[in-house]
């Protein structure tokens, strides 16, 4: 938990957000910013701020994140059609948000 994070305030229910699913370890919602007709980030509930802050422990959680994409894009309408699975490591990987986040982006051309 960081005080100054939006994404720990949105998922304490601080901070508003369009929720797709959440649980007790992972929540999905709509990007504000969608750079595509679907774009959704899917966050683990522990701040973690980056890839690079990743440990050993965090393989569960990892794992559930690379799951749960499939699982999304299946309610969103977008498993068939297809989809990108991003992870801006860092600000010259283009994170702009340091509470790790896999952006699931698609919905093109449907
Ligand atoms: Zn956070």
């Amino acid at each position: 938990m960081a005080t100054d994070c939006i994404f720990c305030k949105i998922i304490k229910g601080e901070a508003p957000a369009n929720f797709v699913y959440n649980d007790e370890d992972m929540v999905v919602f709509h990007n504000i910013k969608p750079s595509a007709p679907v774009h959704v980030l899917i966050v683990p509930v522990e701040h973690i701020e980056s890839v690079n802050a990743l440990e050993a422990q965090h393989s569960a959680i990892i794992s559930k994140m690379m799951l749960m994409a499939k699982e999304i894009a299946g309610i969103l309408g977008i498993r068939d059609s297809g989809y990108k699975l991003v992870i801006n490591v860092e600000r010259g990987g283009g994170q702009v948000i340091f509470h790790l986040h896999l952006h699931l982006i698609g919905g093109w051309g449907r």
